[in-house]
């Protein structure tokens, strides 16, 4: 475990008075560390869940060769002649069972998709283009030896067209699923395909939460004049579950000394991170930065950033601490640009970041170089099909009903000036994260 001034000491530039957002992810990426103990869980609670082991393939899928359409199987070798091949139907191949006759030249087999392919017969024409004859095999009335033959069109195919090989999308004895995936639906679907009813996952990551500061309420509490009622901590709920934390919730600790020793030393004993809210800006006459101090290793930093810029971050006992700024706004903002990343990685996911979008701002934004700002902004698909955006108004950092609205965060990076309108712009779309 590397101390805070170690770290601080290994990156260039590190001004905790002004430090820039990517040095944050920086600091954090190397502050945590992947928790170690891993769990054996069925298929559906592995949702959400990070593979602590690659995932080898039992089997090859699909195990066999096998029809993408319904329609006849044939030699393909049979194409190299520029005419119609005209083919004697001799038997019918089923999903589920198998056609085990022998194919000869000139012959097909009625084949559904996803039937095995017959022995030596690597193409199907779909059965929309043929043309389908019945021949009388020349016996006497009344016989029902009538024979189909079908007429497949001269260039229309190419030899092992229409057929799904062999192990194409998974072969035996080769990573399925590699560790630190984080399971998604696709994954789940993905391990049934191999008849896979078990995983080995990192175990869960234990966040605790409380909220600080003597004007806060809990929900059921008496309003007051000048208190508000707690909303970080619902916030960072809905943030944690969704990530797939384990959560523990520590209620709103009044600003006395003993109460705050007394939580940070039970989240300390009990999580692998700490978030809390509230009582880390500057100027603040309040004892929770003294006990974060007291307590753990910890540096407080001003982030070039807005909305957001106090926040404390280090350890206490093993425990990982994030100090969020109390603001509304400013919590939901550090979190999903600091606190998610790092948490990631403690939950052992390999998973890069989800690319930025690329949108047109509708408005012109004013942005200082020297600082990242994130301003909530309404995507919207324009009619000739690009993206544009808005942003939501009143960019305040207590203005929860913008977080709302917004589907995702323009992100006007460090060194960026000024938006004009039709200017493209990153944004950091909501969907799937919070
Ligand atoms: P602080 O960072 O403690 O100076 O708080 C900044 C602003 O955020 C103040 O207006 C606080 O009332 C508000 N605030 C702090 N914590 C919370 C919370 N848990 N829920 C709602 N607002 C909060
Ligand atoms: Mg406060």
């Amino acid at each position: 475990m590397k101390s805070i001034d170690s770290i601080a000491q290994e990156l260039e530039g590190y001004d905790p008075q002004a430090l820039s957002a990517g040095t944050v992810n920086a600091f954090l990426s190397r502050l945590v560390e992947p928790v170690t103990n891993h769990e054996e869980v069925g298929i559906f609670q592995a949702l959400g869940r990070v593979l602590s082991h690659d995932v080898i393939s039992p089997i090859s899928v699909p195990a066999h060769d096998n029809s993408a359409m319904d329609g006849y199987a044939f030699d393909g070798a049979q194409l190299r002649t520029p005419t119609p091949l005209v083919l004697k139907v001799v038997g019918t191949a089923l999903a589920g069972k198998a056609w085990r006759g022998e194919v000869q030249p000139g012959e097909c087999v009625k084949i559904m998709t996803g039937a095995i392919m017959p022995t030596g017969l690597d193409t199907v024409v779909p059965q929309e283009f043929v043309t389908r004859n019945t021949e009388q095999a020349g016996k006497p009335a009344g016989a029902s030896t009538s024979t189909e033959v079908i007429v497949v069109p001269a260039g229309l195919l190419q030899a092992g067209d229409n057929r799904r090989k062999l192990g194409e999308d998974l072969l035996q004895g080769r990573p399925a699923l590699q560790k630190g995936e984080l399971l998604a639906p696709a994954a789940l679907g993905l391990l049934a395909s191999l008849g896979i009813e078990q995983v080995r996952v990192w175990r869960k990551l234990r966040v605790a939460y409380f909220s600080t500061g003597d004007e806060i309420l809990s929900l059921g509490d008496t309003p007051r004049e000048g208190a508000v009622f707690d909303s970080n901590r619902y916030t960072v709920f809905g943030l944690l579950t969704r990530m797939g934390c384990e959560v523990i919730d520590m209620g709103v600790v009044r600003d006395e000394p003993a109460l705050l020793e007394a939580a940070f030393i039970r989240a300390a004993g009990e999580a692998d991170a700490i978030i809390t809210s509230g009582g880390v800006s500057v100027g603040e006459a309040d004892y929770t930065k003294a006990m974060m101090k007291k307590l753990g290793d910890v540096a407080f930093w001003k982030i070039a950033m807005r909305p957001g810029r106090p926040m404390a971050v280090g350890r206490i006992g093993k425990s990982v601490l994030f100090g969020l700024p109390g603001n509304p706004v400013a919590v939901m903002v550090t979190f999903l640009a600091f606190v998610r990343p790092a948490l990631l990685q403690m939950m052992g996911s390999t998973a890069k970041p989800p690319p930025l979008l690329k949108a047109r701002s509708l408005e012109p934004l004013r942005k200082k170089p020297g600082r990242t700002e994130y301003q909530r902004g309404t995507v919207t698909t324009a009619p000739d099909g690009s993206l544009h955006v808005k942003t939501t108004g009143n960019q305040g950092s207590g203005v929860l009903s913008s977080m709302v609205q917004a589907n995702g965060l323009i992100v006007l990076h460090h060194t960026q000036g000024n938006v004009a309108v039709g200017d493209e712009v990153d944004v950091m779309m909501f969907d799937g994260v919070i």
